[in-house]
């Protein structure tokens, strides 16, 4: 049972890797919301042995990308609080297209070239988690450490 003490009203993102709590707090920008963040790194869990948790005050649910979120850990689950109780939980799935986060390395695509353009890939091969550039189609593999 997730124990959301403490939490009013918010979002509590449960499930998370143990050790990328603070990965998720970054690429989220949390830094940038005025509420409070709650990190609670390897916690107990039945499922994964151990996991990270991230608590977050406020009415903020419109605020974080869930697509983002998807890219970096489908696994993760979304519970929103209201009344200090789980009202709903949304499970994620990665997302088809995502903007501004992964950035095209290919030195003759037009985002290197334009820099006010939007960095667009979409979800090519959803079992091998491959992704590619909107504009020249160059691969990025979330697994690969290129
Ligand atoms: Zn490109």
């Amino acid at each position: 049972m997730l124990n959301i003490s403490g939490l009013n009203e918010g979002i509590v993102l449960d499930h998370i890797k143990a050790g990328k709590s603070l990965d998720i707090y970054d690429q989220l920008g949390l830094d940038r919301l005025d509420c409070q963040v709650a990190i609670i790194k390897n916690a107990h869990s039945q499922k994964m042995g151990r996991k990270d948790i991230i608590k977050i005050e406020g009415d903020v649910l419109g605020k974080i990308d869930l697509d983002v979120l998807g890219y970096i850990d489908h696994n993760i689950t979304v519970n929103i609080i209201h009344n200090e109780t789980i009202v709903e939980k949304k499970f994620l799935s990665r997302p088809t297209r995502i903007t501004n986060v992964l950035k095209c390395r290919n030195p003759r695509c037009i985002t290197s070239i334009e820099q006010g353009l939007p960095h667009i890939f979409y979800l090519a091969d959803e079992k091998r988690d491959i992704y590619r550039c909107q504009y020249c189609d160059e691969k990025y593999s979330a697994h690969s450490a290129e």
